[in-house]
């Protein structure tokens, strides 16, 4: 690539450095010479020959005995002239004299420079879809033993690692498997590690691009790449294709016509078309990344695209033992090293950022000649990470708000606990997820067609639990926005409670959702006041619980996240 250009720069001085010596040739011997002169110059018979020119108001003479020099005469442009020259035994030329004339040069230099950039051009964009092409094969020798933590994301590409390994074995029973599996999370988690793993695992070849490869000047590179990026592939039969950073070709496209980007489009377009274009039981699968699953476009989203989406979260303290551990056992710490309080310390680490620490504490270590990795090593490389790592990184998150996040993780975990106990809390964490939330409550609800009157009501009390454990322990005046998308859906299911599922005793069963406004202010009036005595009783109930709620909370600062066992274990 580099190589390339240097010829374009190298052609463009040649054709440079021949257009001044062309001008500059030519202006040394073009001599401008009045018409009287001229004359005079015929008279004593010491004018060669004559050449008329494409520009009609000059005309060209050369003298005896003297090929140097080009004279320039006005022309006289009258009929008579040229019999005059003929009599005096002038030879006459029409057009070229000798030299290349300027126009013609002119005229010859821009062709070739046309030319020239149009070659390299278009060897530029073919190279460019070979050289992308070249680099994508890897067999990946990466196993999911080299990925700690992420157990749930683990377990679901498990699935996804037998299916390409024995894709018959599904298709028997008519499992139609994903064809697409996009892994989304902050930067630095291991969605890159992941992918590689699944390859790896199932011992397929792996074909990576990262979605600025796609986005190009030229309108269809991109394109054509993912076109021969899927034809590559399709030759290996089975085979992982991974597509990082997937959001610069899968932006939400905007409404405007104006605004449109035909190029990213025309990629876009070739992706859906090569992903529906293979079979689902094929043992090809499309591993895609991106930090912002917002800004994706529904389009690749859909079933049969990227259908199943996993989130790679940051990593609590468990996993992030379990990952310095992994990237210390290359590298000799001293005894008094303890894993265990700097997995504490190093609170929304990414995955990345503790393998960084490891390494760069390894640095200064060796820069010292000291044999083995002491504390103060890892102390010094803690600043070096963290100063280096964006403003916006979740490890400055203070202490007080990581307190309410607790508190309020826990309030929902408790109302879950008591209120619906049917419902298999698979997890309680304040570490942040990628959609927003300070922490958050994993609970999947049991698997039943209707919800009675009594789930309902209990589902809002576990919405509301956050809030309400927050006035509890902080007051009223300390109460944060971080429930506001809870009070939000529980004023939703209220409206439904009240409106559309015809539970409510005083309203009965008419529902004003078939009429296009809702503007019954009764049904407001009545919504507001279930929502308050909900509220009153589920504050009862935690207030009733105390204990528990924060014992909860105690284990959550601890450990950061909790599993049903955990939950069950402290309300025992
Ligand atoms: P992402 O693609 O999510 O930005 P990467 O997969 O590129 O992150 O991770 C960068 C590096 O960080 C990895 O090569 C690995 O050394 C380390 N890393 C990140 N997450 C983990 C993990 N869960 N287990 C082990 N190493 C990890
Ligand atoms: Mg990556
Ligand atoms: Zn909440």
């Amino acid at each position: 690539m580099q190589k390339k250009y240097i010829y374009v720069l190298a052609s463009f001085f040649l054709l440079l450095s021949v257009i001044l010596f062309g001008t500059y040739y030519q202006n040394k011997n073009n001599i401008n010479m009045s018409y009287t002169d001229f004359i005079n110059t015929v008279e004593n018979k010491r004018i060669e020959q004559v050449t008329f020119t494409s520009n009609q108001n000059t005309f060209q003479a050369t003298l005896k005995n003297d090929d140097k020099h080009i004279y320039i005469i006005p022309n006289p442009k009258t009929q008579d002239f040229t019999e005059y020259l003929l009599l005096h035994d002038i030879t006459i030329n029409y057009g070229k004299n000798g030299l290349i004339s300027a126009n013609l040069l002119l005229i010859l230099i821009v062709l070739v420079a046309a030319g020239g950039a149009y070659y390299f051009r278009y060897r530029n964009q073919k190279s460019m879809i070979q050289n992308a092409n070249k680099k994508t094969k890897k067999s990946s020798s990466i196993t999911l033993k080299q990925v700690a933590g992420n157990i749930e994301a683990k377990s679901m590409l498990e699935d996804v690692i037998s299916f390409i390994k024995e894709p018959d074995k599904y298709s028997s029973v008519g499992a139609r498997m994903p064809k697409g599996v996009l892994l989304y999370g902050p930067p630095g988690t291991g969605k890159t590690l992941l992918a590689k793993a699944v390859a790896g695992e199932a011992n397929v070849p792996f074909y990576a691009m990262s979605g600025s490869d796609f986005v190009q000047m030229y309108v269809g590179v991109g394109a054509s790449r993912i076109r021969s990026l899927f034809q590559k592939a399709k030759k290996s039969e089975k085979a992982v294709i991974f597509i990082d950073e997937i959001d610069a070709i899968g932006k939400k496209r905007s409404r405007g016509a104006s605004s449109s980007n035909d190029e990213r489009d025309q990629t876009l377009n070739a992706l859906l078309t090569e992903m529906s274009g293979f079979h689902e039981n094929s043992g090809i699968i499309v591993i895609g990344a991106t930090n912002r699953l917002d800004t994706l476009d529904e389009a690749l989203l859909r079933p049969g695209r990227f259908d199943r989406q996993i989130e790679i979260g940051l990593p609590d303290v468990n996993s992030r033992k379990k990952i310095l551990t992994l990237h210390a056992k290359s590298k000799p710490l001293a005894d008094n090293v303890d894993l265990d309080a700097l997995a504490k310390s190093t609170v929304y680490f990414s995955g990345a950022m503790l393998e960084n620490l490891l390494n760069e504490a390894a640095i200064y270590a060796a820069n010292e000649k000291n044999p083995v990795i002491c504390n103060y090593h890892i102390e010094k490389a803690f600043y070096t990470v963290i100063a280096g790592a964006p403003k916006v990184d979740r490890s400055y998150i203070s202490e007080k708000d990581l307190k309410i996040t607790a508190y309020h993780e826990a309030g929902h975990a408790l109302a879950t606990k008591l209120l619906l106990p049917e419902n298999y809390i698979s997890k309680v964490t304040i570490i942040p997820s990628v959609t927003g939330a300070g922490g958050f409550n994993l609970t999947i609800p049991k698997d039943t067609l209707y919800q009675n009157q009594r789930q309902i009501k209990a589902t809002i009390q576990t919405l509301l639990a956050g809030r309400i454990a927050e006035e509890l322990i902080f007051g009223m005046d300390e109460v944060t926005t971080g429930a506001s998308n809870d009070i939000q859906k529980a004023s939703s299911i209220i409206l439904d409670y009240v409106n559309k599922f015809g539970m409510d005793e005083e309203l009965g069963l008419f529902s004003l959702s078939c009429m296009e406004y809702e503007s019954d202010n009764k049904i407001i009036e009545k919504c507001r006041d279930l929502m308050n005595s909900l509220y009153e009783e589920t504050k009862e109930l935690l207030q009733n619980n105390l204990d528990l709620l924060e014992q909860i909370t105690y284990e959550l600062i601890e450990k950061e996240s909790l599993n049903a066992k955990d939950i069950d274990r402290i309300c025992a």
